[in-house]
């Protein structure tokens, strides 16, 4: 199977699993998750039409960013650290994982300095699984009140990567739990206005059923590029 047929594929699974939810498939968005793989693969989907991507991490997709045309987009999806800020500031079009203030803050302070606005989505560790990164729901509003100081960083949602289930059905209830979490706290008013509330869940394994369950943008490797090396998971 070459790039372009996956994603035809998982185009038309993404719009199967939005109807059967009564959702409309233009309100989910594939990020396609290109990590380890290399920027000609990128290049192949770009032409396939898949404009968004997924990288985990900023050297890796800085590299990438130089090599593919300037339309291609990135999402930051993996774990942010401090001395990265300033690339991630400069990068991305949308940092997935934000989960300190401090970490908020340095994106905040680069962002001022390039005369940058960036999306932000607020990972949260909604299994509480120790294995996975992202803050605990019930630290989630204290963080979003904080960050409605940051004037260069739109938050738009949440996103969550739940423990690791082989039946995929049983992830259901984590995104079931995420979209109730946004939903109340956007009753609140803790996200950036002109939204659409983001709700980034749904891996290659699981996200049809994350688009039952609410999902706007989902993050799919695999199913789009093929396994990753064993030692690169
Ligand atoms: C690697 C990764 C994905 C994609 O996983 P697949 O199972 O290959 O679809 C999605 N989200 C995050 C945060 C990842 O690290």
């Amino acid at each position: 199977m070459t790039i372009a047929e996956n994603l035809e594929i998982i185009r038309g699974r993404i719009a199967a699993a939005a109807e059967k939810a009564g959702r409309k498939p233009e309100e989910v968005r594939l990020v396609a998750v290109s990590k380890f793989f290399p920027p000609e693969a990128i290049i192949e989907a770009f032409n396939a039409g898949q404009t968004v991507f997924g990288e985990n991490y900023i050297q890796e997709l800085q590299a990438k960013k130089a090599l593919v045309p300037p339309e291609v987009n990135f999402h930051f999806i993996g774990h942010l650290q401090g001395n990265k800020a300033k690339i991630a500031a400069a990068s991305c079009s949308m940092i997935e994982t934000v989960d300190s203030f401090k970490i908020a803050k340095a994106l905040d302070k680069h962002l001022e300095s390039l005369q940058r606005e960036i999306d932000v989505l607020v990972q949260v560790n909604i299994g509480d699984d120790d294995a996975k990164s992202g803050i605990r729901e019930d630290e989630v509003e204290d963080l979003l009140v904080r960050l409605r100081d940051l004037s260069r960083i739109r938050v738009r949602g949440l996103m969550t990567m739940p423990p690791y289930e082989a039946d995929p059905e049983l992830s259901r209830p984590y995104f079931r739990n995420l979209r109730r979490l946004a939903e109340k706290l956007s009753h609140r008013g803790m996200f950036a206005d002109l939204t659409p509330l983001e709700l980034s869940m749904g891996m290659s394994s699981d996200f049809h059923i994350a688009i039952e369950e609410g999902a706007t943008i989902v993050r799919v490797g695999t199913a789009i590029f093929g396994e990753r090396a064993a030692a690169n998971k």
